[in-house]
């Protein structure tokens, strides 16, 4: 459904993005994994409409997305630092979404109340952002990239701020909603350990170009490279 050709992006001279193919599947969960500075959250960017791209093209349901504005591309984003809204309580911050998208009053109120449930925050609609604990907002913030009901949904390090304990419980409520909503994910990360729970598929990235796209067992049985085996800790 999501498709990337020859996508490049450079800034002052180097390609942070250099000539990017993917191909993700409806339905399919794909991670992104790779150093800090490999382009990652730039591939998410450029993808989102937030970053126009020097060459190549990206298509969303064979529909190429040249010059669509972000807020017409039907994808969700979820930003690598959460942004919420400071001055909005957690409603206000679900709901912008929705009101982007036309709907009413009342229509909004309702689906906010569905999205607080599904994300286990079932009450929290009054309560103000800054109130929240960090895996709270990280919460809030995927309700409210789900609220437009994307049917591509990108999460830039999604549990990044939160500790180990509630990373592996979210990815697994994580999978399991995404399974149920039929959403097609493109989430980075780099705590492979995040990638192999929650991915069908497993993108590595070195220098803005995929250094290995495949299963999670397929990467981890067989790196592509010293530097995918590297960067999975193997010695050698
Ligand atoms: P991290 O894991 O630290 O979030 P990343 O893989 O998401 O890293 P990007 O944010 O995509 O990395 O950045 C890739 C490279 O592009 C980095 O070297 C970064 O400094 C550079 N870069 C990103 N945005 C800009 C910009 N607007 N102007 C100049 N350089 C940029
Ligand atoms: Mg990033």
């Amino acid at each position: 459904m999501l498709k990337l050709d020859g996508a490049t992006v450079r800034f002052g001279g180097r390609a942070v993005l250099d000539s990017v193919g993917l191909d993700v599947a409806e339905h399919e969960i794909v991670c992104v994994l790779g150093p800090s500075g490999s382009g990652k959250s730039t591939l998410l960017r450029a993808v989102a409409g937030l970053q126009p791209l020097d060459e190549g093209r990206v298509f969303l349901d064979g529909r190429d997305l040249h010059g669509v504005p972000a807020h017409k591309r039907g994808v969700g984003l979820m930003f690598q630092d959460h942004q919420l809204f400071p001055q909005r309580d957690v409603g206000g911050n679900v709901a912008f979404g929705l009101r982007m998208h036309g709907e009413s009053k009342d229509q909004q109120a309702v689906r906010v109340g569905e999205l607080l449930d599904l994300v286990g925050l079932p009450g929290a609609r009054g309560r103000a952002v800054a109130s929240l604990s960090g895996g709270e907002q990280q919460r809030v913030a995927l309700a409210r990239a789900l609220a437009p009901r994307p049917r591509l949904l990108m999460l830039d390090e999604p549990l990044g701020q939160l500790d180990r304990s509630l990373r592996e419980r979210l990815v697994v409520e994580l999978r399991q909603l995404f399974g149920e909503l039929g959403t097609t994910v493109l989430a980075v990360t780099h705590d492979q350990g995040e990638a192999f729970a929650l991915a069908d598929r497993v993108v590595v990235m070195r220098d803005g170009r995929i250094a290995q796209s495949g299963t999670p067992l397929e990467v981890w049985q067989r790196p592509a490279d010293a530097f995918v085996a590297r960067f999975l800790g193997f010695e050698n």
